[in-house]
């Protein structure tokens, strides 16, 4: 059957329409009836009937007119005559109704011709709708997906001239994509401003034929001048408006109601087409930063550890290739924390990408940085023939701290410490140049600040010793191995013992006795700090009230006992120190709790409510080792102190030192007016402890007067010095 063709219900079961008419008008080929072959059948109609006319005109004539014709005897002319016309009359009339029938069949043939061809329009156009909404899915990227849209809309209809607009904020329309002469005309519109703002508004697709106030319109397009047909349709995703799809028609060419329809169809698949680019690209983007962030820090988007270590590997790839030497440099801020702590975490920032910054421009381009995060740096030196590039590399770096940061219009110094480890020399992987340079780094740090220290293997052997140590430390924390020492306190004009401090030791088995400074950093580092403290205090203060009733006394002792930063910020220290004075029976003003400014510095509100807790509980509380640290003076008065021992450096030069001197009398001074007690911590000499005499320091320790003893040869140094 062919396409297009119609069935009615009365027909012949298997015949069309057309089919039965033609074969009733007689056509040969009734199945596929044509035109030419009704004109032919009708032509030989026609030839028939005439010649059939001109028999009987002929046969009439010869009979009426001839009278010397005589027909046979049995033939009644008459009847002869009335029989004649009868045949002519009856073949009339056949004549008449096929010429009807061909008349029909050619109404059907055109009608069907007719409906054929919009028919084919229409599955020509759902086609296009389809291959366009295919298309459309297909594709991800927004631009394209515009260009398509454009494309299969002009495909449809014909067109060469159309634009998309999207919605841009609240109420705006902007060309995003255009072609033919769209181009060149206006690309932004408000909601309700010309067609395209009506359908935004309206929403509702817009089919205008004519110009709309062509003057006008004219003067506005210019060069360019209005179409005179045109559709436009809302594009809207999931009852969202999008934007607007407009199409214009060629010139002469008159856009109908059902086009419109059509592109309205289309429009809602583009819309979907639309918001699934964005939807795509959105999530593109995401993924990106995604990718972005977990590969790089984000206060000084320098690469992090994961991209640096990618990158060592890439260039130990490389360098395998050529004969060159790769270098790693570890660069840590020295008292960084300490910015952070008084100046606060934004501060602290704002030097983290200042210094992120002067990095950048000092390194060659070709070498990779990173930020480990914290303070903790790298750089990445390739290309280089000696170890001595590398270390000129990180002068280069210590360099970028000769000038001061300013933070909130503050100027902060800071130096860094730096590690080096040149791949060839001993590291063959990424890992394993990072870690000898951080080796190398903290060997840097041990060794004071603002220092470069280039890795050797002894130094991973150190480092596997600590690790060792650590281990060992827990170990001698259980089995008891910590003892506590006292040094004695003097009241230097009377040469009296007022108290001791309590400072710990470590039997250790293979190594001997091990003062505090030889372990205690490793204790912080491990984590093993407060427990340690805990463990001094209550047996320093049983051991003090042992010796109270071992030795008499004039006056009772005080006992000085250390608190590391970490434990000073321990919620539990306040209740700890008062159960030991509990368990112990000691006054509360004979214990004196010792800290350092740096543990002040960390945390001030947390500290200061613990200082005050721990004042409340009726112990005093020093300042140890002062004058080290930063703005000494300030904290005298910001904190309950009662007692301030000045540092050893400062002792070191009392005799010799004009500036250690004037420090020392001041400090003394200050005591004095403040109400508070002086203590001048390692006195060496006794030229040292004269000068203090001089000075009126009031109180004294140090090795000159006492060294630090076990609990026995405190006791007999107690009972002779009696
Ligand atoms: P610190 O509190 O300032 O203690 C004084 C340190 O100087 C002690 O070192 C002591 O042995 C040493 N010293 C005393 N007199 C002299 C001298 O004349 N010359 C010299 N050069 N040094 C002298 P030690 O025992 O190694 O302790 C070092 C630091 O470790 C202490 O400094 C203290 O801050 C800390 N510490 C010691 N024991 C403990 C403890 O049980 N807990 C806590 N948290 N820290 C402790
Ligand atoms: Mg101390
Ligand atoms: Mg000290």
């Amino acid at each position: 059957m062919q396409a297009g063709s119609v069935r009615s219900s009365e027909e012949t079961p298997g015949w069309t329409l057309t089919e039965r008419a033609a074969r009733i008008a007689g056509l040969r080929s009734f199945e596929t009836p044509t035109l030419e072959a009704i004109e032919y059948r009708r032509y030989q109609l026609w030839v028939l009937t005439i010649a059939l006319l001109l028999t009987l005109v002929v046969a009439l004539a010869t009979f009426t007119f001839w009278h010397d014709v005589r027909p046979p005897a049995w033939m009644n002319p008459r009847i002869a005559q009335w029989g004649l016309i009868g045949i002519v009359l009856l073949f009339c009339a056949y004549a008449i109704e096929k010429e009807l029938q061909l008349r029909r069949l050619t109404q059907l043939l055109i009608e069907e011709r007719v409906l054929t061809t919009a028919l084919t329009n229409r599955l020509r156009e759902v086609s296009t709708l389809l291959e366009a909404a295919k298309a459309m899915n297909l594709i991800l990227d927004l631009q394209e997906v515009l260009e398509t849209i454009l494309d299969c809309a002009h495909e449809l209809l014909g067109s060469r001239d159309g634009s998309i607009m999207l919605v841009h904020g609240e109420d705006e329309l902007r060309t995003v994509y255009a072609s033919g002469e769209s181009a060149a005309r206006g690309a932004r519109l408000r909601f309700g401003e010309g067609i395209a703002g009506r359908v935004a508004t309206t929403r509702e697709p817009l089919l205008i034929s004519g110009v709309i106030d062509p003057e006008r319109r004219a003067q506005e397009a210019g060069a360019h001048p209005p179409p005179t047909s045109s559709l436009s349709v809302p594009l809207v995703h999931r009852d969202v408006l999008l934007g607007v799809l407009n199409i214009n028609a060629a010139a002469g060419y008159t856009y109908n109601e059902h086009q419109l329809r059509a592109l309205s169809l289309f429009g809602e698949q583009a819309a979907a087409a639309i918001a699934n680019a964005r939807l795509y690209e959105e999530q593109r983007l995401l993924a990106s930063q995604n990718v972005y962030q977990a590969l790089h820090d984000l206060l000084t988007n320098l690469p992090n550890r994961a991209l640096f270590l990618d990158r060592i590997t890439h260039a130990l790839s490389r360098r395998r290739r050529k004969d060159q030497l790769i270098a790693l440099l570890f660069l840590d801020l020295d008292d960084f924390k300490l910015i952070n702590d008084s100046l606060g975490h934004g501060a602290g920032d704002e030097v983290l990408m200042a210094f992120a910054d002067r990095l950048r421009s000092s390194v060659r381009s070709g070498d990779a940085m990173a930020r480990f995060g914290g303070d903790e740096f790298a750089v990445l030196v390739e290309d280089i023939s000696s170890p001595t590039h590398a270390v000129a590399a990180a002068e280069r770096i210590l360099s970028l701290f000769a000038e001061p940061f300013t933070v909130g219009g503050r100027s902060v110094w800071l130096r860094a410490s730096i590690g080096i480890a040149v791949e060839s020399l001993i590291a063959s992987s990424a890992e394993a140049l990072l870690r000898n340079a951080d080796t190398a780094k903290n060997v840097a740090k041990g060794q004071g600040k603002g220092r470069i220290v280039v890795f050797e293997e002894t130094m991973h052997a150190d480092a596997l010793r600590r690790l060792d140590l650590e281990a060992e430390l827990q170990h001698a924390i259980d089995e008891r191995q910590l003892a506590v020492h006292f040094q004695p306190i003097f009241a230097l004009m009377a040469n009296r013992i007022v108290g001791v401090e309590a400072l710990v030791r470590w039997h250790h088995p293979e190594r001997g006795l091990l003062p505090a400074a030889a372990f205690l950093p490793l204790a912080e580092q491990a984590g093993l700090m407060v427990q340690i403290d805990r463990l001094v205090l209550h047996q320093a203060c049983e051991t003090v009230q042992e010796l109270r009733a071992e030795v008499p006394l004039n006056a009772p002792l005080s006992l000085s006992v250390n608190i590391s930063p970490t434990h000073l910020q321990d919620p539990g220290l306040v209740d700890e120190v008062a159960s030991a004075l509990k368990a112990t029976r000691l006054e509360a003003e004979r214990l004196v709790l010792e800290i350092t400014e740096s543990a002040i510095l960390a945390d001030t509100e947390r500290v200061s409510a613990h200082l005050n807790a721990l004042k409340s509980l009726g112990v005093k509380l020093a300042l140890d080792d002062f004058g080290t640290g930063y703005s000494s003076l300030s904290h005298l008065r910001r904190f309950p102190v009662d007692v301030v021992k000045i540092d050893r450096v400062f002792i070191d030069g009392v005799t010799s030192d004009k500036g250690a001197n004037a420090l020392v009398q001041a400090i003394v001074r200050l005591g004095r007016g403040l109400n508070i007690e002086v203590v001048a911590e390692g006195i060496e000499q006794q030229s040292q402890a004269d000068a203090l005499l001089q000075l009126r320091c009031p109180f004294g320790q140090g090795w000159y007067l006492c060294e630090a003893l076990p609990r026995d040869a405190l006791t007999s140094f107690l009972r002779r010095f009696l």
